[in-house]
């Protein structure tokens, strides 16, 4: 499984935002970008003005870095969105949002993106009754993501439950704590995206 070595925090620090790639840490004062707003490195508060390219270059690695893909399949994931109908750079978050590894991280299940992807990967979850170990596995209106029978009493759920207690689910995703089974009552539209993103930029990084 393909992953970045960085510590995660630089990765925030460098794109000037909180990610929220290191869970529970991310929604405290300890946070890095709280402490240390500037990026990271000799030069880091010394940042200089970007040029256009280098803006939406930012953006789409800011992006592709929030939700943990690589260069290959997030360009993928661009042409999908540009064949679909509508606004491309909405359909691209769509996408995004629907990996089954954000889901996951949404519903409460996992403290970040990151431990989300590692418990997909690791079978703690099925989709629909089935086993889906599949992070990038995209899902549809109406999918029921519930933690497999197995794992339900594991003390890491336990821990991730009581780290996310209190965590807004988003209105597009409907989440039972009780019986660990969340369901996806539609795809995400824009508004419910809460990074800040100008994905136009990307848009316009591809269209080059
Ligand atoms: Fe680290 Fe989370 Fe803060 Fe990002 S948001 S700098 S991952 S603590």
């Amino acid at each position: 499984m393909a992953r970045y070595t960085e510590s995660v925090c630089r990765i925030c620090r460098r794109e000037g935002q909180k990610l929220f790639l290191k869970g529970d840490r991310c929604y405290t004062d300890k946070c890095a970008v709280t402490r240390r707003a500037y990026a990271p490195g000799q030069h880091g508060q010394g940042r200089r003005k970007l040029s256009e390219y280098g803006t939406q270059l930012r953006e789409k690695q800011k992006v592709r870095r929030a939700y943990g893909i690589l260069e290959g399949q997030f360009e993928h994931y661009f042409e999908m969105a540009n064949k679909k109908e509508g606004v491309t750079g909405e359909n691209l978050l769509t996408i995004l949002e629907s990996r089954l590894d954000n889901v996951v991280y949404k519903l409460g299940l996992a403290a970040s993106r990151p431990e989300a992807r590692q418990l997909v990967s690791h079978a703690h979850f099925t989709v629909n009754g089935k086993k889906v170990n599949i992070p990038s596995y995209l899902v549809k209106p109406g999918d029921v993501i519930a933690v497999r029978e197995k794992s339900r009493k594991s003390p890491k759920f336990e821990m991730i439950l009581a780290s996310t207690e209190g965590r807004i689910v988003p209105k597009w995703l409907d989440m039972n704590r009780d019986t660990l089974e969340g369901k996806v009552v539609a795809l995400a539209d824009r508004e419910d995206i809460d990074l800040p993103i100008e994905e136009h930029l990307i848009v316009e990084y591809y269209s080059k």
